[in-house]
Order: structure tokens, then C-alpha cells, then sequence
């Protein structure tokens, strides 16, 4: 009987796993995250514990049994590796919004210069300009936010970055001066896309104003 429930639980959310690694692949192949930077977590099937990468792993190296399991109400470790330092920013916003399937954390080199050149106010306007450009944006990105330079892996960034997604239900995507974006989705596919396109049109906007003065 004790055997059946240890095979179980070893292929547990298998499928979740495999995806996690296989973003983390994606991320680390288009240079939006470093070896040792980014994290990525989904819900569990139970959906009240979510799947996040472990800390300090190789993330074009990760195996099925590397994850971490983390509970939603207590906050505890369940199963797997150290869960990933900012596994607190990932379970704040899974406490805020019960519609959240999947995380993506990615260090994006063209979207943090952007994003350090213009104040809040004005890269609202920019995006929205964008919006009416660049089909993508509309279609994928919906409403983006910033917020200021705040210490990796705090609580302080943990309840900052939840309070945006919790207090606007259209921000999709929030971007960390100086660190890194934070994406959310109903699926792991939704939450990468809108990294790789605010990347895309970050370079896009980079170049055309080098290129055009
Ligand atoms: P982890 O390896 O602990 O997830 O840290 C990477 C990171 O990007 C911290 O912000
Ligand atoms: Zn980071």
C-alpha cells in the first residue's frame, strides 16, 4: 500500500515539471536569463501548492526531481530541492490571484535598459504608442507595469510586486528596475510570450532610436 502512494507521488504533475524545465531551456537560449538567474513556478493539480525551480541550479540543467513543491496557505516546502530565492514573490501572487496558473522571473537585458531610461509615466506612453504600432503588444501584453529598485529575494519585493497584481487585474507583466520582469498567465506558453515580446519590441525601440537621429 506505502509503495503505491511513493510511485505516485514521485510521478506527481510530471507533465508540470517536464514544462517548467523546458521554459527554463527556452529563457536561457534567448538570453533572457543567465545559468544561474530566472525562476519559473506553475500550479500544482491541486492548485493549492505550486512547482517553482530550485536556487542557484543550472537552468539549461534542470531535472523533474530538482522541483520544489511549495503549499499556498502555509508557505512550506513540501517536496524537491531549496525552492528558488524569490519563491516568496511566486507564492504572494498565487495568494492574490486565484486565476494565476504559471510565473516566469527572466533577467531581460533590452527590456531593463529601456525601462531605466524613462520614468513610470512616460513608459506607460510609450507602450501605449506601441500599442497602436506593434499588433503584439495589444494582442499579448495587455497593461504593463514598473516598479522602483527593490533587493532581490525581500519580502518588501515579494508584497510590492503582489500588490500591483492584486490591485490591477489587467497588468499582465511588471518589470523590476535594475533586476528583471516578472510575467503571470493562464499557462507557462502566455506568461514566456510576453517576456519574449516586451523583449522584442524593447530592441525595437532601442534601435529605431539610435538608428533614427
Ligand atoms: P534563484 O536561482 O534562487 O531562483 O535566483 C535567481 C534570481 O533571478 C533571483 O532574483
Ligand atoms: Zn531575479
Amino acid at each position: 500500500m506505502r509503495k503505491v502512494s511513493v510511485k505516485k507521488d514521485h510521478v506527481l504533475d510530471y507533465e508540470i515539471r517536464l514544462r517548467i524545465i523546458e521554459t527554463a531551456k527556452r529563457l536561457y537560449l534567448r538570453g533572457l536569463i543567465t545559468s544561474l538567474t530566472g525562476n519559473i513556478s506553475n500550479r500544482a493539480s491541486d492548485k493549492r501548492r505550486f512547482w517553482i525551480t530550485p536556487s542557484g541550479k543550472d537552468k539549461y540543467d534542470l531535472k523533474p526531481y530538482d522541483m520544489s513543491l511549495v503549499d499556498i496557505d502555509s508557505g512550506e516546502k513540501i517536496a524537491g530541492d531549496k525552492p528558488s530565492s524569490e519563491y516568496l514573490m511566486h507564492l504572494y501572487i498565487y495568494r492574490v490571484r486565484d486565476d494565476v496558473e504559471s510565473i516566469v522571473h527572466a533577467h531581460s537585458p533590452y527590456t531593463l535598459v529601456l525601462f531605466d531610461l524613462y520614468k513610470r509615466s512616460q513608459l506607460i506612453k510609450i507602450f501605449e504608442k506601441f500599442s497602436e504600432e506593434y499588433y503584439e503588444t495589444k494582442t499579448f501584453l495587455r497593461k504593463i507595469d514598473v516598479i522602483e529598485r527593490t533587493p532581490p529575494g525581500t519580502v518588501e519585493l515579494a508584497e510590492k510586486v503582489s500588490e500591483v497584481f492584486k490591485n490591477d487585474l489587467d497588468v499582465t507583466l511588471l518589470v523590476l528596475k535594475g533586476h528583471g520582469v516578472v510575467s503571470i498567465g493562464n499557462d507557462l506558453t502566455k506568461a514566456l510570450n510576453r517576456i519574449e515580446v516586451l523583449e522584442d519590441l524593447s530592441k525595437i525601440y532601442i534601435f529605431r532610436m539610435l538608428l533614427i537621429k
